[in-house]
């Protein structure tokens, strides 16, 4: 049996970002906030909160505290009831999803009515909704956009969705308007996730992502690759039994921009223990992984 990881995989330089600040600020000022998951993976979160780095699901029950801004940022409301109620703010927000918001408030400046693929209940879409005062939609992909658009939008994404479904929005977009602006906001680290997972996927006889249920990137990764192989999405090695693995040869392992390394060494070493392999690793480092063929 072969297990290989892919190329491009877990902790994207966001989130590295997010919880480096986060654990920063808890060292100097304990407890200290975060308004919903710092990132989107359950594990990291309760590790967090061993660092005294606590979540809260409401602004309104915060005061005069310290608070980390997530990686995918909040609301504009919500920042600005944190602020009235004297809390301290600490902005961990990815700059690429700072950007984005940036993006939608001044196309709804400039008087565009804006479209964003994505997915209306992320965190991250409604944070970019609070920044519009204007006319703004979001859909999923090329299947919801409506029959009548307007004459003039702009056009910017989720950071965490698919390129390829990006292309077609715009493909189908062109011939129904007449001045449309295009802000490619998908992440760089999205983009290589992706592409390296389906690399790995077409090679390998069954794909294990790992990642949080509630992170879009991984339920992403998990989508691409349950296109070309069959995939199991997991959290954690203890979701995995031997009889998930059975005839499989070549695994390939995969994990979102939010999983840590800890969690994708501790599926390795279980799809080994499950198949009767003693090979174990200790680092992320030591797991073979999916190189592109050079010619
Ligand atoms: S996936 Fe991209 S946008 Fe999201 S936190 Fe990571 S680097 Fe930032």
């Amino acid at each position: 049996m072969e297990i290989r990881l892919a190329q491009h995989s877990g902790f994207c330089f966001g989130v590295k970002r997010a919880i480096q600040i986060a654990l920063d600020a808890a060292d100097k000022d304990k407890p200290i906030y975060t308004l919903g998951p710092l990132i989107h993976n359950p594990q990291s979160v309760q590790n967090l909160e061993q660092h005294g780095i606590l979540m809260v699901d409401k602004a309104d029950d915060l005061h005069n505290s310290t608070v980390i801004i997530r990686s995918h940022g909040i609301t504009l409301q919500d920042r600005e009831m944190l602020e009235r109620n004297g809390n301290k703010l600490i902005d961990a927000t990815c700059p690429f999803v700072g950007k984005a918001q940036d993006h939608v408030r001044s196309l709804c400046q400039e008087g565009y009515p804006v479209i964003i693929m994505g997915d209306k209940s992320h965190p991250e879409v409604i944070a970019m909704l609070s920044y519009c005062k204007g006319e703004i939609l979001v859909l999923n992909g090329v299947d919801e956009l409506p029959e009548k658009i307007w004459n003039k939008l702009g056009l910017l994404s989720q950071t965490t969705k698919n390129m390829a479904d990006l292309q077609k929005l715009v493909h189908a977009l062109v011939p129904k308007v007449k001045e449309l602006r295009l802000f490619n906001t998908i992440c760089t680290a999205t983009s290589l996730r992706q592409e390296a997972s389906v690399e790995l996927a077409a090679r390998s006889d069954q794909m294990i992502v790992i990642g949080g249920k509630n992170s879009s990137n991984t339920r992403m990764l998990a989508a691409l690759c349950s296109e070309i192989t069959p995939t199991i999405h997991i959290e954690t090695a203890e979701e995995l039994e031997a009889g998930m693995l059975s005839d499989r040869v070549r695994i390939g392992l995969t994990a979102g921009a939010s999983t840590p390394d800890y969690l994708i060494v501790e599926v390795f070493n279980k799809i080994n223990e499950l198949t009767g392999n003693r090979t174990t690793v200790t680092s992320v480092e030591d797991i073979p992984v999916n190189k592109e063929e050079s010619c």
